[in-house]
């Protein structure tokens, strides 16, 4: 319906804005104001399995988001922002069959209860864990994921019906959130985007390191939010991360308001 491949820079930008905003001073890779940017401290992780993110529009955590992040690490992303498209291969760009890929799961599981052992586990197009745990982990080709809040996501499983042909991956994470109690909105098993399609890919392609990698780079990320709430820097992020939230309020009056709010931090 709407579709937009993933931009150098926020396609909503408003080009007659203040050089100053602090909106403009975001970094075009990572769209994050340069006190969380980690873009310098990004090494490419040579994923196997290709991953599709899909952002709904109005996914608004620009500051604390991993979407972007996770995509700018991983060598097989495709990183996309809508709420509808008629097909996975439509949605890839390439050609794909439904029946090798796996979609991250929301919600809970029904019929069988998930084993004690594991974190990562392959359910049916009905959502049923499947026999031969390995073996079906192992056939997966690709993994879609819905990026947004937990309303917001569940609006694009349901705008895109070709997500049942594919399987499901759910996750039973035996390690918390690197988020803390930073995240205000509670997620899907409270793991960020990048967390949780970290530790799927890991065990997908066996391999720890993809996940330490991905994670490490998110760490660094909040330690610098962090750092920078310790500077009260708080305000200013703040700023940077509403305008899309209040697109009716007149442009020159949130610009000018941010603008202060930016001065006036130390
Ligand atoms: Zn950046």
């Amino acid at each position: 319906m709407s579709e937009m491949t993933s931009p150098p820079v926020d396609p909503n930008e408003d080009p007659n804005k203040d050089p100053k905003d602090a909106e403009a001073l975001a970094c075009p890779h990572c769209l994050k104001p340069p006190s969380v940017c980690v873009c310098d401290a990004i090494k490419p992780i040579d994923n196997r399995v290709e991953v599709l993110i899909l952002q709904h529009p109005q996914e608004q955590d620009r500051i604390l988001g991993t979407a972007r992040l996770l995509a700018l690490q991983l060598t097989r992303c495709t990183f996309k922002i809508g709420l509808s498209w008629p097909s996975l291969s439509k949605a890839l760009g390439e050609e794909a069959d439904p029946n090798q890929w796996a979609v991250m799961h929301l919600g809970a599981v029904h019929g069988e209860d998930l084993p004690d052992e594991g974190d990562v586990f392959v359910l049916d197009r009905k959502g049923h864990l499947l026999q031969g745990q390995e073996r079906e982990l192992a056939a997966i080709r690709g993994l879609i994921v819905f990026d947004g809040t937990w309303s917001q996501a569940k609006t694009l499983w349901w705008r895109n019906a070709w997500v049942l042909k594919t399987r499901r991956i759910v996750l039973n994470p035996k390690q918390p959130s690197l988020y803390g109690r930073l995240r205000k909105e509670p997620r899907r098993e409270g793991l960020s985007t990048l967390e949780a399609v970290a530790l799927a890919l890991s065990r997908i392609e066996r391999n720890p390191e993809l996940e330490k990698g991905l994670r490490s780079t998110f760490a660094r990320m909040l330690q610098r939010y962090r750092d920078g709430l310790k500077q009260g820097l708080a305000e200013l992020m703040d700023g940077v991360s509403k305008p899309k939230a209040s697109a009716n309020r007149p442009k020159r009056h949130w610009g000018k308001t941010r603008r202060q709010s930016a001065d006036s931090a130390p």
